[in-house]
């Protein structure tokens, strides 16, 4: 998988070679700030990134723009199709094994891409590069106002063939309609427990009964899939994952 973030901590890619993404739906263990940087022929990260990300951008896309560039291959010969996005760093809960409890610090919101800027990279990337499905994350993607407009626009590139969002459910109810309208086709649900009090524990936020209705929401639309992504946590939710799965 591909890995481009939105972010200080991001527009993040592979590091030669491509690295994995350490955990489905929070990012903080990514490594950061880094960019996409010649030769562009092999997508290597050579720079970091902190300050004039959008500056740099536009560089890395007039250069996508003008070079006939093959599929994004890593050090191993492997090609890559998958783009995981992350549309912000931010999240509305704090799990024990994503974030701290308080204290939490982000990306200065003008470091942040705007989703004109996504949309050129996505567009490049799935015209030139090869990718053929774009996965969108965050923190929580839903944290950010109007994320259906971005799923609107990427869903409009005409080689892409799927296009899906990781979200912890607890905003879905209020926008899956409006995320399915745009053109979303997959969803990835993070639960790790039925529990309400193992979820205040896990997430340090009450919020069970409201994931549990975004669920509810998004079968309702008629999503291609509607996924849960669980992890087991030894001594926490383990007795849980056969209740989980059924
Ligand atoms: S829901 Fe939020 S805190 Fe929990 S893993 Fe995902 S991004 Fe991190």
């Amino acid at each position: 998988m591909f890995t481009v973030m939105s972010s200080d901590h991001s527009l993040a890619n592979c590091d030669q070679p491509i690295t994995p993404v350490h955990h489905l739906h929070g990012n903080r263990s990514v490594p950061s700030a880094c960019t996409l940087d010649s030769p562009i022929q092999n997508y290597r990260v050579k720079h970091c990134l902190h300050h004039s990300e959008s500056e740099r951008l536009t560089a890395i896309i007039s250069t996508m723009s003008q070079t006939s560039s093959p599929p994004l291959i890593d050090s191993f010969g492997r090609v890559h199709t998958s783009l995981r996005l992350s549309v912000t760093d931010r999240c509305n809960i704090r799990c024990f094994y994503c974030m701290p409890e308080k204290g939490a610090e982000f990306v200065p919101k003008d470091n942040i891409l705007s989703f004109e800027e996504i949309y050129r990279l996505a567009r490049l990337l799935v015209e030139q590069g090869g990718v053929r499905d774009i996965r969108i994350t965050g923190g929580e993607p839903l944290v950010r106002q109007q994320v259906p407009r971005l799923i609107k626009m990427l869903a409009g590139i005409g080689k892409l063939e799927d296009l899906s969002l990781t979200t912890n459910g607890m905003l879905l109810a209020e926008h899956a309609q409006a995320l399915r309208e745009a053109g979303l086709k997959r969803l990835n649900i993070s639960l790790d427990t039925l529990n309400k009090e193992v979820f205040a524990k896990i997430t340090r936020r009450d919020g069970l009964d409201k994931t549990l209705q975004g669920i509810d929401a998004a079968i309702k639309c008629g999503f291609e899939s509607v996924k849960l992504n669980t992890l087991a946590i030894k001594g926490v939710t383990e007795p849980e994952v056969a209740e989980l799965v059924r």
